[in-house]
């Protein structure tokens, strides 16, 4: 039992009576059941997850063109690994194809068009990466009864909107954003075929995957309970586990890992910076308009927290507008709230002035808490509604604050529960599938509970602390495992409803 165990079982004690300390004593942190009388038994935590987290923070934190990391960045990326694997085809194989399909299923075909999938699609099968795509070639896509010509293993293919097929939102695919990808002969036959599925932040796997043929981590975790066990033992700090492990699977020097974060941290600066010039319409089929340059402008002449608290906002609201009119963006988890953490390391950088070195620590805390997100529960709004994507970006800009404002590690971890607990259940209810409304204005709130959730944790006892971030994670995948499918990025309930007049 550690120090907090034995803190939360002292105040236990008084209400409950010491008999009832055994059971806690052997168990996890929770609160004893038997001090909640008359609850049904069963109804418990089962204990933090074990496993080996072999995702690296390069994974997580991909950048390319909005709107969506889902509907955007993965397939872009899942194009390019089609177009590359059929490059590699048996020539005989080769010579027989004539065209490129891919069906889209679950919530990429019933927001897709809304997220710009098919363009982003077009742009992979062309040849484009998310990281270098010309965001020009994007724009002039929008016209999908245009056919352009692409080589791809010495075969010319015709690509225009009819490669994309819109199938339907409903099906048994274990993934909810699914696609087919298809090489097709004259006569319709499939020449070679793969079934993808998009997982969220701009992950994708296929059927059949073989295992990345990567390197091992140093410090085995799959939870932050494992995590801190590391920490404990190892003596090292989280941004230390962190960093070896990622020079350990990736197989590169600390200069490598340094250059990507560094990269992260440019192009969310560069989002801020750039949004706060911007004004006007943005792209969809309803008059929306940017918010950022005036509410920061106002927020300049306001004094003390309202000025504050309006200038955080307006950090958010420029990189979420940004990312909804395509512009290259960090998926933190995700594109869809690409602008919460730029929003605190903004404030980091420009107002608390703190050094490189300490942000890329944040960074480093950030990506502790994604991954183990991603891997215990989601970080997918089609599968765990938006306490998935705004939620967890909240969480892990809580962790870069804390981090990169010297806390440690348990009053990081707190900061990133509280953070993520005061989103447990939000749904994801894009209006019209276009990620402007909630979306644009809920990087903000994820912004400033962030912030919130810093203060909490910094001003408090850590070790009086009741929820720790395994736990609320636990609670976020119930909660995401219960939401009608309907309010998981499908554009069809909540907001995605009422909003829309009939
Ligand atoms: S509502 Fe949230 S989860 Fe859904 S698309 Fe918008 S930002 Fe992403």
């Amino acid at each position: 039992m550690d120090r907090r165990d034995f803190l939360k079982l002292s105040v236990i004690a008084p209400v409950a009576g010491s008999v009832l300390l055994l059971p806690a004593v052997a168990g996890a942190r929770g609160i004893p059941a038997e001090s909640m009388g008359g609850r049904p038994t069963g109804l418990c935590y089962q204990g933090p997850p074990t496993g080996i987290i072999t995702s690296t923070l390069k994974d997580l934190f991909k950048i390319g063109p909005g709107p969506s990391s889902s509907h955007t960045v993965a397939p872009i990326r899942i194009a390019s690994n089609f177009r590359a694997t059929v490059a590699a085809l048996p020539v005989e194989q080769l010579a027989k194809a004539e065209r490129i399909e891919v069906t889209l299923f679950g919530s990429l075909s019933a927001t897709g068009k809304g997220h710009r999938t098919d363009r982003a699609l077009l742009a992979g099968l062309l040849g484009q990466q998310p990281e270098t795509c010309d965001t020009a070639l994007m724009d002039a896509l929008q016209d999908t009864t245009q056919v352009r010509t692409t080589q791809i293993g010495g075969q010319q293919f015709r690509l225009s909107g009819d490669t994309i097929v819109w199938d339907r939102g409903d099906h048994v695919f274990p993934y909810a954003n699914t696609l087919m990808m298809r090489l097709l002969a004259g006569d319709g036959t499939s020449i070679f075929e793969r079934e993808y599925y998009s997982t969220g932040g701009g992950f994708y796997t296929w059927k059949g995957e073989p295992p990345p043929d990567r390197g091992q981590p140093v410090h085995r975790f799959g939870s932050m309970t494992e995590l801190k066990q590391v920490a404990a033992a190892t003596g090292l700090p989280l941004h230390q586990i962190m960093l070896q492990n990622e020079m350990a699977i990736m197989g590169v020097s600390e200069q490598v890992v340094n250059d990507h974060l560094d990269l992260v941290i440019d192009t969310m600066d560069r989002g801020v910076t750039l949004g706060l010039t911007e004004e006007g319409l943005l792209p969809g089929p309803f008059e929306f308009y940017r918010k950022a340059k005036r509410i920061n402008e106002k927020a300049a002449a306001d004094q003390g927290g309202d000025g504050f608290m309006g200038e955080l906002s307006s950090y958010a609201l420029a990189v979420a507008e940004g990312n909804a009119a395509g512009r290259l963006a960090v998926t933190a988890p995700t594109l869809g709230s690409a602008g919460t953490m730029p929003a605190v390391l903004y404030t980091l950088n420009h107002r608390l002035h703190v050094p490189r070195a300490a942000m890329r620590q944040g960074l480093m805390a950030a990506g502790a808490v994604g991954l183990i997100c991603k891997t215990n529960a989601s970080v997918a709004g089609a599968e765990m509604g938006c306490q998935a994507e705004i939620g967890v970006a909240s969480a892990m800009a809580a962790a870069l604050l804390a981090s990169a404002m010297g806390a440690p590690l348990d009053v990081t971890e707190n900061a990133a529960t509280i953070a993520l607990e005061h989103h447990l259940g939000m749904t994801c209810d894009p209006v019209g599938g276009f990620v402007l409304i909630p979306c644009i204005e809920r990087n903000a709130f994820g912004a400033v509970k962030a912030y919130n959730a810093w203060l909490i944790a910094k001003n408090e006892i850590a070790s009086q602390h009741w929820e720790d971030l395994d736990r609320v994670i636990a609670a976020m995948a119930d909660a995401g495992r219960a939401m009608p499918a309907r309010l998981r990025e499908m554009g069809t309930g909540g907001l995605g409803v009422t909003m829309v007049e009939c």
